[in-house]
Parts: C-alpha cells; sequence; structure tokens
C-alpha cells in the first residue's frame, strides 16, 4: 500500500504531565497544575444536570458564557472569543497571523504549545534568552527584526513560575514596534498575591496590539472539560470567528465554566489554600537545600544544584511512592530541576512524608 505524501513538521509532540505510574493505583498527580480542590460544587452540579440535551449542537458562540465572564471581568463581550481549552485559542491565532517566514519571538523557557503551533503554519520561532530563569524585556527586544509578527508571554510563566511586574510589562508593550501582536497568556493570574504583578487584561484591556488568553483548566478545575477564552480588539475576534471551528466549546463545558464562575467562595479558597502550601513547601524544601522560585502561581519550580539529590534521582524515588512531579528536561530543556504543582492538603502531607523519607537514608 503506498502512504499518500504528508507534510513533515520540525516538531516535538506535547507531552503533558504524566499521570500513570506501572503497577501502582492511587497516584498523587503533581505534574500539570490542575486545581488543588478539584471542580467547585456548582460546577458539578451542572455538569450532573439530567436536562442536558446531548443530541443538540452546543451555542457555537457561546453566548451565555461570554456574557458572564464580561460582567466578572468587567470587559467587553464582543470582544472575547471562547475556545476549547485557550490552547485552541492559540492554534486560532497563529493560523490567523502567521505566514511562512514570519518569526514568532518566545522566551527561552516558556509553555510548549506556541512553538508547536506556531511552526505548523511554518512561522519561525525565536527563542530570548531569559535571565535567572526570568523573562527578560530586553533580550525579546533584541531578537526583534522586520519579519517579527507575534511575541508570546505567559505572565507568570510555566515553568519557571517566575513573571514580569506590572512596569515591565506595559514597558515590554512600549518598546516593541506597534505592529507586533503581543499575547499575554495570563493562565495562572488568578494565583497571584503579588503586589507588583497586574494581569494582562488588567493592564491591557483597550490595546489593538495586545491579546490576551485565559482558562477554566487551571483555578476553575475544568482541565478535562475543555474551555479556554481569549480576549482582543473587535478586528482580531470578528477575524478569529471566521476561522473557528463551529462547535468548539461543548455544552457541559459552556456550563460549567458559567457556574464555576459564580462560584467566589470556590476561588477564594482556592488562592488562601494555594497561597498556604505554596509558602510552607518552599520553606520545607529549603531545609533540603532544593530552592525555588518566589511564590507566585500553583507551581514551583525545584533547583537542585545545591541539593545532595540530582533532580532525576528525587523525581524516580518520589515516583517509585507514586507521587509524579513535571520534569523539566524533556520539552523545556531545564537540567536538574522539577516543577511540583500544589496538590490538595493530603497530597501535599504526603509528599512532604515521602520527601522526608528520601531524604532520611
Ligand atoms: C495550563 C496552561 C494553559 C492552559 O491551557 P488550556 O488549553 O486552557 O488547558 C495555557 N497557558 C499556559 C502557560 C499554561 O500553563
Amino acid at each position: 500500500m503506498t502512504t499518500v505524501k504528508f507534510k513533515k513538521f520540525d516538531i516535538e509532540a506535547y507531552q503533558p504531565g504524566k499521570s500513570t505510574v506501572k503497577r501502582l493505583k492511587n497516584i498523587i498527580k503533581l505534574s500539570a497544575n490542575e486545581s488543588a480542590l478539584g471542580v467547585s460544587v456548582r460546577a458539578k452540579k451542572a455538569i450532573s444536570n439530567k436536562k442536558l440535551k446531548f443530541f443538540r449542537y452546543p451555542d457555537g458562540k457561546s453566548r451565555e458564557l461570554r456574557s458572564q465572564i464580561s460582567k466578572k471581568f468587567d470587559c467587553n463581550k464582543e470582544k472575547i472569543i471562547c475556545g476549547a481549552g485557550s490552547d485552541e485559542v492559540i492554534q486560532m491565532l497563529c493560523q490567523l497571523f502567521l505566514k511562512p517566514k514570519d518569526e514568532v519571538i518566545l522566551p527561552q523557557f516558556s509553555f510548549l504549545m506556541y512553538r508547536i503551533y506556531a511552526k505548523i503554519v511554518g512561522a519561525k520561532v525565536v527563542f530570548a534568552k531569559e535571565k535567572n530563569f526570568k523573562v527578560s524585556v530586553s533580550e525579546i527586544i533584541k531578537k526583534v527584526n522586520s519579519k517579527t509578527k507575534m511575541v508570546f508571554l505567559a505572565n507568570p510563566n510555566n515553568p519557571t513560575g517566575t513573571y514580569l511586574t506590572k512596569f515591565e510589562l506595559i514597558n515590554l508593550r512600549k518598546r516593541l514596534r506597534k505592529n507586533i501582536l503581543l499575547v499575554v497568556d495570563d493562565a495562572y493570574a488568578e494565583y497571584m498575591q503579588n503586589k507588583d504583578y497586574k494581569s494582562g487584561l488588567d493592564l491591557f484591556k483597550n490595546k489593538q496590539n495586545v491579546f490576551i488568553l485565559r482558562t477554566f483548566s487551571k483555578i476553575y478545575g475544568l482541565s478535562s472539560l475543555r474551555v479556554g477564552w481569549g480576549y482582543g480588539s473587535k478586528k482580531i475576534i470578528d477575524a478569529l470567528n471566521i476561522i473557528k471551528p463551529p462547535f468548539n466549546v461543548n455544552e457541559v463545558a459552556q456550563k460549567a465554566a458559567i457556574e464555576s464562575l459564580k462560584d467566589k467562595k470556590f476561588i477564594t479558597r482556592s488562592v488562601k489554600h494555594n497561597y498556604f502550601y505554596a509558602t510552607k513547601l518552599k520553606d520545607f524544601l529549603s531545609n533540603y537545600d532544593i530552592s525555588s522560585n518566589k511564590v507566585s502561581a500553583n507551581f514551583l519550580l525545584l533547583n537542585f544544584n545545591k541539593c545532595k539529590l540530582r533532580a532525576k534521582s528525587f523525581y524516580e524515588k518520589l515516583k517509585r511512592k507514586g507521587i509524579i512531579l513535571r520534569s523539566t528536561e524533556e520539552g523545556y530543556k531545564i537540567k536538574n530541576m522539577l516543577r511540583l504543582t500544589i496538590g490538595s492538603k493530603e497530597e501535599n502531607i504526603k509528599f512532604i512524608k515521602a520527601t522526608q523519607n528520601i531524604f532520611r537514608k
């Protein structure tokens, strides 16, 4: 049989945080930055509603969801587009803006989907060095040339957990040419307690050349349902709506997202939980000379350079106990570090006990 020729891509497929260990049940998954408190009670109710009509197509424009988002975040619903995860919005943006040979600037260590979708449409991906695992505005500016079309940036950044301050982010926009689109990915914005931080949405709501990404996969606890949204100028949103798959966000996801937005208590509890345990785990790990970024989002990037164990060895020992962290070597290409998601109270305690056992020997 002949295989019909397909296009070849110079791409490493996305590798999600692992979730299984051979022969072990009851895995503690701290590898994908999911919600520590699970799904909100309100969203759960929406999901189990017996009146959902699965034989009908969902609202392709996610009207009610966009309306609720605009209320909650005080922004214009005509400038919102919903996607099957913010993932899909990144894909649509790349399809809309990038031609072969256009250039996209990404920080050296950044969310893997930016490079994957940019390369699929033939764009050239240019990496800007970071300083001490923090995005550098001046290094980004150094990489700008006449072919530069977009800059992607998660703030706070994944997997490093560092962030640009309000002033650094404003400065970046000022120094970029006006016809370069700055995409600010606010995936972890809700967790941020840092006084010098402002989300992309808060800073750039009315900017024509900034596009904001948000997700329901992290603090809202709906990773599996795939819902995210983008916010940009009316012109960009109208153009995205032309190329959007018609029924991209399913009905259950839309309903659950609407309810999770309304569950203020759940969000407040998640933020408090995260700050408390992130601080506790950071302190605890410093006893073993494992250092990490200042507390920011719902994960810590653990640095083993001063620790008596190598990151890889710690990873394997935890894995044998059924606890999975995120390797930063594959994909992100960061050596001797691991990314730890802040888990539930029980998960964090088990992680602490397992770590104590590993170092006792
Ligand atoms: C987790 C994450 C997302 C969310 O992706 P979804 O497709 O919405 O699940 C987006 N950006 C970054 C930087 C992330 O870490």
